[in-house]
Formats: C-alpha cells, structure tokens, sequence
C-alpha cells in the first residue's frame, strides 16, 4: 500500500535532536548545534521527514494538514512497556498495546521480558519482532532477559537474543538479587553492547510489603515496604558498575535516596541512568489509602518529599528519561482485596499529558520535556539515528497534539485491552490529535489523514 504524504503547516515543531538540554550531566549531546524549536512546516514524503522549514512548497498530491495552536515533537520514544505477548493475551497483546502506544503519542517502545513464555531466548525475540512488524502500528524493540526464566540463576543467551534484536537486557518484575550473577550480566552486557536494566529492589526488605512504608501505611494497615529497598539496591549495582564500567540503567526510579546516588554516580563519570515513571512523580502512597488496586505498582506510590526530590531530578538532569512501565491486569488481578492485587498500571495513553503537566507547572520546560520523551530515551539504548528526531531523512515518526485542550482520562475509553489507569476522572492537559509511524497514520483523532 502507497503511503500517503503530508505537509503538516504552521506548528510549533521540536526537536532536540540537533542540540543539548540532557541537562548537566545527562549523556553525551552536541552542543554545536541548536536545538530546533520553531513554528515551521514538516513535509513527510514516502514514509520520510522530507524538509521541515518555514513556508515550504506543497509538491502535487500532498495532503496539506493545517497544525497551527499545536505542537509537533519526534514520534515519543517508551523504554519500558509489558505488552504481555506472547502468553497473557487476555490483559494485552502487540496490537492493542501499538494502539494504546498511537493514542499516546509512542511510536517506539522496548517491551519487557516477562511474557510466557519469558524472552529468554532467539525463539521469543523473533517472534515478537515478527508479530509487531506484522501489526505496523509501533516500532517494538524487545528486552532480552537477564537470567534464563527470570529465575535469577544462570544467563539468558545474550548474543543470540542480540542478533534477533534486543536492544537490552533486564529481569524486570524481578530484581537481580544475587551480586554474582548482577556481576556476570554487566560483564556480558558490556560485551554484547546491551544495557542492564535493573529492577531495583532488595526483597528481604521489602518483605512482602504492598505500598510504600510510612504513616499511610499504618493508617490504612497495610504492610509497607521502606524506600530503602530500592536505593540499596541502588547503591550496590553502582558498585558493580564501577568495578565492571558497563552500563546501568534504573528502571522506574522513585525515591530521593536513588536520586542522589544517581546523581552522584554520574558526577564520577559512571555509565549510570534512571527512568522515572509518570506515576511517581504524579502520585503519593496518599492515594492507596482508598484500597484502589489500580494505585498498587511496583516500586510502590512514595511520599510527597519522594516525589519533589523526582521533580528536582527531573528538572537538573539526573533523570535521562520518562518511561512509562504500562503494565496491563485484567479484573481477574486487580478487582480484589489490595493485598492480593497484581502490581502495575497503564501508562501509554496518559504519558504525554501527565509530561505536560510537569512543564505547566514550572518543573521543566517544553524542550526538556521533548529530550525526556525523545532523544534522552533513544540515546540510551543507541536506537537507530533516525528515532527521537525529525532530522531529513528519517522515518516519519510524529506525534502533533494541542498543548491546550483538556481532557479527562476514561478507564472506559483506553485502546488497552486493561483499564487499570490509576487516572480514572482526572483532567489533564494536552490531547494528541495524530500519530504518524513510518508516515502512516496510526492515530487520527480528527480525521485530518482521511482521503
Ligand atoms: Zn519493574
């Protein structure tokens, strides 16, 4: 099928892909050049960024989509989704998680391991490359696990998974709880040019505990689990990595402590990053107090001096990058007792929003918030050139969305085949109006593609 091209007029375009605002320490950025951000068309031809620039020629047969009031930013880059295919089907699959991921503004996201069976091997990888390319509505690059079954005994095959296509290893769900084995999969990661992702949490401490330890807690007698778990964890794979100089990843980072060790850990040079998750710096452990199981995830909710301490994080450069950690249940997991609920929440659909409000808040601006969904993602995991930007040449992945209107989040109306969002009634800014993915568009809330 022939994709249709398009010259999108009059948008504010972004695109940091030229310049540096990782923040002080965020990874290696060209500060030669500048970022662009600019009221500019964008001409997407065969599936390309063809020219982005003022007042640009329409060529014959275009479809001229006039994008004045909103903004336009590189299709958003998510390193951390659970798609549940192959084997949970039932909570989400490729498909309907790549439809979530257009509602949202995602055109790239990496798909955790922990499917059934486990991404553990060639055979998987394979066949959730060939399932996603089959559906074409997102690019999905797989993370390969650390340990074979995520038993956190003995390696996964990271060479062959590598060839099939992982772009990073982790055991998420779990963490690598045994140093040696922690040891072993950076040396191999370093090797084969894979990140470890770490899922930070000591489970001796966290004992079993359903939301964050604290005063909630004990109101609500519920059994907590202390902020400690993490940084611990934290501050051990630090050592490790400085010992083995591979590189680490934190993955849904929420606490104050893991911050500063971050944060420190980067000023020595270290190859250490975090993600945080639009949930922890949305939400408190004020929010389980209502036995809502769609506020139960893991790491859990943390206190509000948590959160301003991922504010500031966000803001100074210590976090690379947003990611969402959509995690998919059925009813069958979370419409029961708190104790008993599955840990998790969608994120997709509400990422860019919640982004928004951070920047209408004062806590970033706009450009920084484009490097946490785009360029600050995509260099981490050293994604192909062309993903997180709008440089010529590169495939025609876009999100356009108006910054102004507000919306109110429906669990009843997600593309995911769960409703767990943990942002059921709230308004929030920011609705996206078209996806572009490789120059067809996967998302059109108004019809604006339509022949
Ligand atoms: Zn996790």
């Amino acid at each position: 099928m022939p994709t249709m091209d398009y010259l999108i007029r009059s948008s504010r375009v972004i695109d940091v892909s030229g310049g540096d605002v990782s923040g002080a320490s965020g990874p290696g950025a060209n500060a030669a050049s500048a970022p662009l951000d600019a009221e500019v068309d964008v001409l997407v031809q065969g599936g390309r960024i063809a020219e982005v620039g003022k007042g640009l020629a329409a060529p014959k047969g275009v479809r001229e989509i006039d994008g004045r009031g909103n903004i336009v930013l590189p299709g958003l880059v998510d390193l951390h989704v659970h798609l549940r295919e192959p084997g949970q089907e039932y909570k989400e699959d490729i498909e309907s998680g790549s439809r979530a991921a257009a509602a949202g503004g995602i055109t790239t996201m990496c798909c955790m391991p922990n499917t059934r069976p486990v991404n553990d091997c060639r055979a998987v990888t394979d066949l959730i490359v060939r399932r996603s390319r089959e559906v074409g509505i997102a690019r999905v690059l797989p993370i390969g696990a650390v340990s074979k079954g995520l038993e956190g005994k003995s390696l996964a095959e990271f060479g062959e998974m590598k060839e099939a296509g992982i772009v990073a290893v982790s055991d998420d769900g779990r963490p690598i709880m045994d140093a040696g084995l922690m040891r072993r999969a950076l040396e191999y990661g370093k090797t084969f040019g894979l990140p470890v992702v770490q899922h930070a949490e000591d489970l001796n401490l966290a004992e079993g505990g359903v939301m964050n330890e604290g005063a909630v807690a004990t109101r609500a007698g519920l059994r907590g689990q202390p902020p400690q778990a993490e940084s611990i964890m934290v501050a051990r794979d630090i050592e490790l990595v400085e010992w083995t100089g591979a590189q680490y990843h934190v993955a849904h980072a929420s606490t104050a402590r893991s911050m500063e060790l971050v944060r420190d850990a980067k000023k020595r040079g270290l190859p250490v990053s975090c993600e945080v998750a639009p949930h922890h710096f949305t939400l408190t452990d004020e929010a389980c107090a209502s036995y809502n199981t769609d506020m139960k995830v893991a790491p859990p909710l943390r206190n509000e001096s948590d959160r301003q301490a991922l504010l500031q994080a966000l803001a100074d450069g210590t976090v690379d990058c947003i990611a969402t950690d959509h995690a998919p249940h059925s009813e069958v997991e979370k419409d029961v007792e708190f104790d008993c609920a599955s840990c998790g929440m969608l994120g997709l659909e509400t990422a860019l929003s919640l982004s928004l409000e951070l920047v209408n808040d004062g806590v970033i601006d706009l450009r920084r918030m484009a490097y946490l969904l785009t360029q600050g993602p995509a260099r981490l995991f050293s994604l192909d050139a062309g993903i997180g930007t709008l440089a010529v040449g590169s495939p025609a992945d876009l999100v356009m969305f108006n910054p102004e209107t507000r919306w109110v989040v429906d669990r009843n109306a997600v593309q995911s085949r769960s409703k767990n969002t943990p942002y059921h009634g709230r308004k929030v800014p920011g609705q996206v109006l078209l996806t572009l993915f490789g120059g067809n568009p996967v998302f059109d809330r108004k019809g604006l593609c339509d022949e």
